[in-house]
């Protein structure tokens, strides 16, 4: 054990409004009617992934496993200014315009219910707390425990269950207000982050490095070559992985791109669009909670290194309740101070086990 850390955990009860559920009626439409149609082509019934039961987990565990310098902070709201310098008048005020309401935003079935605009007003205001509370120095590392998720928010278009970006919104705060001016941000998500991609595209000072399934897997962007453009050219990353993928590749590609990446970069604040379901529960990776544990003390490391160890952790995805409310909490063990494991091959004690137990009946002669 290293020296402890002071860490907040943002959790606020808000965020559990948006929870959108099939049943009820939603505005009608066309949307309405393309997703009905998709939805009544599967052969299982369907509930909407990202439910209020996510982060319940999250805090059920930490409540029934505390962490010592670990503690639960109140969430805010973001303005209407904030969320404006990632997206455009015209989106807000659509999103707006549902407060209320159940409605469909994309035929990927990502929707809003009645609280969910508070919701998505909360989460990224609780981002932005996350970013404030490293840079005053009320922690020394911040978790937004928010909802919903972030990263595939474009500018102009909610997809994959994220309306506002969460992250991008917390990022250009800290930019404009705090005083950051070189943010880097590395999604550790499964999926590619299209969104804040997209936001940072041509932006020289975020330097926004992605891991993630490879495409075709959702939403199929974020290839080698997609390195951002203009003035912004070199600063986006995107490291696919191939299915399958396990905890030490990834630390390998963290510590021989993101490290380098982030000593080339020289970061004024680290955040991370921490998301998981690379877990191995959620099938679309085959991380571990060491890997995730790993990872972060590599961030850790990072943020240390640049930025007297600002770094701020926002929450993306995760749908396997027990993998992510299990990852979370080895995630905050590390930013509270713990040394993590080297993870090795899964299951390589468990097969030495065996040689050593199996092997002499072959092998001794008497
Ligand atoms: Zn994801």
């Amino acid at each position: 054990m290293t020296k402890q850390r002071n860490v907040a955990v943002l959790f606020d009860e808000r965020v559990q409004a948006h929870n959108p559920e099939v049943e009820e009626p939603f505005l009608p439409g066309r949307l309405e009617r393309r997703v009905r149609e998709i939805l009544k082509g599967l052969d299982v019934k369907w509930s909407y992934p990202e439910h209020p039961g996510r982060l319940t987990a999250i805090m059920d565990l930490l409540a029934e496993q505390p962490i010592p310098g670990v503690r639960i902070e109140p969430g805010q709201a973001a303005t209407h200014a904030q969320l404006s310098r990632v997206h455009t008048t015209s989106y807000l005020d659509d999103i707006y315009a549902l407060r209320g309401q159940n409605a469909w935003l994309d035929t990927d079935t990502t929707a809003v219910s009645k609280g969910s605009v508070e919701a998505a007003e909360v989460a990224a205001g609780t981002a932005i707390k996350a970013v404030e509370m490293v840079v005053s120095g009320e922690a020394d590392h911040t978790f937004a425990v928010v909802r919903p998720p972030g990263h595939h928010a474009e500018p102009v278009r909610a997809r994959g269950f994220c309306l506002f970006n969460n992250v991008a919104v917390a990022a250009t705060h800290a930019q404009s207000a705090l005083g950051m001016s070189r943010v880097m941000i590395l999604d550790w998500d499964a999926h590619h982050g299209n969104g804040t991609q997209d936001i940072f595209w041509a932006d020289p000072d975020t330097l926004f490095i992605d891991m993630h399934r490879a495409a075709p897997f959702y939403p199929g962007s974020g290839t080698l070559e997609e390195v951002g453009a203009g003035f912004g050219e070199g600063t986006t990353i995107n490291i696919p992985l191939a299915p399958g993928t396990g905890d030490l590749v990834m630390i390998k590609a963290l510590r021989e791109i993101v490290v380098p990446a982030a000593d080339w970069f020289q970061p004024d604040l680290v955040l991370v669009s921490a998301g998981f379901d690379a877990h191995r529960l959620d099938l679309a990776l085959n991380a571990s909670y060491d890997g995730f544990a790993a990872f972060t003390g590599i961030l850790q490391g990072i943020a240390d290194k640049h930025c007297d160890g600002r770094l701020a952790m926002v929450l993306e995805g995760g749908y396997h309740t027990e993998s992510l409310s299990n990852s979370v909490h080895a995630v905050l063990k590390v930013l509270a101070g713990e040394t993590p494991a080297d993870p090795g091959d899964c299951g390589i004690e468990e097969v030495e086990a065996a040689i050593d137990y199996h092997l002499p009946a072959f092998t001794e002669t008497d």
